[in-house]
């Protein structure tokens, strides 16, 4: 793996002791990690998405440089694109969103098995960029929940690259929409139970 950032961010314990151990170094020490099933499930998720594009102007040919292999997105464990929404986790919106094609997205959102993520690619996507016009959706953050935006016109694929990268960022950190979401029922039923 060339990027050690995108190794997974696991609390790593150096010891002596014999619980756990899964290998022993040359000065006799043995190395053993712990870690929570969540902190591992994520590292999972983090370097495993995959994307669904919902490609519906110039900013798809913005994502398809992204895919090629001069930017080697599979770097970051991200190159396995799907067309079905069930077998996806990171829904990527590149372009611009029509009052009539909101219905579509929405759809395939609420398609997608939870955790999923939302990468919202361009200002077409994020504001309606200079479509200042009643067809034309001001935002996709008016009907589905973004994680990541992507400014410009179009973003350039190094942008979208950065754009995943601060997702997988956020992973680890237990930042996105959908582990907030959770922290926060848990602390709600934590508070109910108590
Ligand atoms: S942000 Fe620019 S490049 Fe992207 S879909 Fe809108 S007009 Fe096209």
């Amino acid at each position: 793996m060339g990027n050690p950032e995108v190794r997974p961010s696991l609390p790593v314990v150096g010891g002596t002791g014999t619980a756990g151990a899964v290998a022993k170094q040359p000065d006799g020490s043995r190395v053993f990690l712990t870690t929570k099933l969540e902190k591992l499930l994520d590292a999972a998720r983090k370097n495993s998405l995959w994307p669904l594009p919902f490609g519906t102007a110039c900013c798809a040919i913005e994502f398809m440089s992204f895919m090629m292999s001069h930017y080697d997105i599979s770097r970051f464990g991200a190159e396995v694109v799907r067309f079905s929404p069930r077998q996806s986790d990171l829904l990527i919106v590149a372009g611009t969103v029509t009052d009539k094609m909101a219905p579509v997205m929405v759809r395939i959102y609420e398609q997608m098995a939870e955790p999923k993520y939302v990468i919202s690619m361009g200002v077409c996507a994020c504001t309606g960029g200079f479509y200042r016009a009643y067809h034309v959706v001001q935002g996709i953050d008016e009907f589905i929940p973004v994680d990541v935006y992507v400014p410009g016109c179009p973003p350039t694929p190094e942008a979208l690259l950065q754009g995943v990268v601060k997702l997988q960022e956020m992973i680890s950190n237990g930042e996105t929409r959908y582990q907030r979401a959770l922290a926060a029922k848990r602390a709600s039923q934590a508070q109910a139970g108590g």
